[in-house]
């Protein structure tokens, strides 16, 4: 078996693993490292959660520290392109973990919050750069910002970039790269338009494909529950209540519908928070806070907002309701099951979704087991507390006209409807978005 000891990885990078406590690479860092140390392209299948930030973050870090350079004024070395805040933060965290005995600093930009001190920040330059697609464009629109520097490029969970539309952008910033750089290319899935989409980022790209989708299908174990959609709050109240959960991700289609579980989880004593495209970074940072800590044990997310968290010990994934696109559903339990560990996943699913559950089945090849409804579940649905009334001009309106399928974090939609009228006049900070790491 190999050994990180075995990569001819620098010695910063070897303590910093040691520290925390990582002995053997995962398959696709033990593929990908080598032949991205000699400077190779890369086209990664891989989702989250096989350990590809490492397989990208660690190479990387260590051919940044091999021919070390000022940083670039304006400009970066390393470009890392992630579809979500959320994840464009973890994938900077974990630049941050990684290369804390080096000396290369890590900044993060992403729409949502204001862009003074983001353009601040990028005037004596970084080394490595997480960015979403739409801030990235706006900072070198205002010309606080120019990638003629950058040696390494990261696009990270292409096959979301285009869902959420990122496509032009893409297109765009793939035209203002040096063409003499290393690619790496990572995505979930890899249809023809996302391949087409790699083609244009990569030269003669090693290829790597780690856990194919339906291999975590198989390490979950998967129920669904037959119900009517007005009951669901009720199931989900007594499955929290009866189920051995350590942490558990409840799974609702709409930023309203995420809003709604919480009151009813509320209203019947069960802590539990929502994270969705709606919320503010503040908001959206406190209830993962509180969910990695342990003080809520139930997190409701949209699939967008869910992309890129990465909490350990997550026992149960709820699917509130099931997704019209059957690998979103892939995508949620493998929430559950990381690094090897099994999970549970618990399907509603109400009349109306059953042609979903049936086409989830083709996908994965794995018949999931009916369960009934709890016993005495009217009686027991009749003595649960309603929640309080929403209050008028509550968040159901700012779901009005949303493309369901764009309700994450960076849209590009969003963010331009949202923050395109502030952006001549909007100076402010956002807090932490450059960390050193070590120092210069
Ligand atoms: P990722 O797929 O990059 O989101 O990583 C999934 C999780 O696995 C993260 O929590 C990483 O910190 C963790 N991880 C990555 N590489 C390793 C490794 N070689 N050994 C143990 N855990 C790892």
């Amino acid at each position: 078996m190999t050994k990180f000891s075995d990569l001819y990885l620098a010695e910063p990078l070897q303590k910093a693993l040691a520290a925390k406590g990582y002995e053997v690479p995962t398959p696709i860092q033990a593929q990908a490292i080598p032949p991205l140390l000699d400077g190779r392209d890369l086209c990664g299948i891989a989702q989250t959660g096989t350990g590809k930030t490492a397989a990208f973050a660690l190479p990387s870090l260590h051919r940044l520290a091999a021919s070390p350079r000022p940083r670039p004024p304006g400009g970066c070395r390393m470009l890392v392109l992630a579809p979500t805040r959320e994840l464009a933060s973890q994938i900077a965290e974990s630049f941050v973990e990684y290369g804390k005995f080096m000396r290369l600093s890590v900044a993060t930009v992403f729409g949502g919050v204001p862009i003074g001190k983001q353009i601040r920040q990028m005037g004596s330059g970084v080394d490595i750069l997480v960015a979403t697609p739409g801030r990235l464009l706006d900072l070198i629109d205002q010309r606080a910002l120019s990638l003629k520097n950058v040696e390494i490029f990261v696009l990270d969970e292409a096959d979301q970039m285009l869902d959420l539309g990122f496509i032009h952008a893409l297109k765009r910033i793939d035209q203002l790269l040096p063409a003499k750089r290393q690619s790496l290319f990572f995505s979930a899935t890899m249809p023809k338009a996302i391949a087409e989409l790699g083609d244009r980022f990569l030269t003669d790209p090693i290829k790597v494909a780690v856990a194919p989708q339906a291999t975590t299908a198989e390490r979950v174990e998967q129920f669904a529950i037959l119900c009517n959609q007005t009951e669901k709050a009720a199931l989900l109240i007594m499955k929290i209540r009866s189920e051995p959960i350590d942490r558990a991700l409840v799974f609702s289609r709409t930023k309203h519908g995420a809003d709604k579980v919480v009151k009813h989880l509320k209203a019947s004593g069960i802590g539990a928070e929502a994270i969705h495209g709606n919320k503010s970074q503040p908001q959206r940072e406190r209830a993962l806070g509180q969910f990695r800590s342990g003080e809520i044990k139930i997190l409701v997310a949209t699939d967008i907002a869910a992309r890129g968290i990465d909490v350990g010990g997550v026992s149960h994934v709820f699917n509130f309701e099931l997704p019209n696109v059957s690998e979103q559903y892939v995508h949620r339990i493998g929430r559950t099951a990381r690094a090897g560990a099994s999970g549970i996943a618990i399907a509603f699913v109400a009349d109306d979704e059953k042609a979903y559950l049936r086409s989830i089945e083709k996908l994965t090849r794995i018949k999931m087991e009916m369960l009934p409804l709890p016993d005495n579940f009217l009686a027991e649905k009749a003595k649960l507390p309603k929640p309080a009334p929403s209050a008028p001009g509550d968040e159901r309106r700012s779901d009005r006209g949303a493309p369901r399928r764009h309700d994450g974090p960076g849209a590009p939609s969003g963010e331009k409807r949202r923050f395109a009228p502030r952006r001549s006049g909007s100076v402010g900070a956002h807090k932490g978005a450059v960390r050193k790491v070590g120092g210069r």
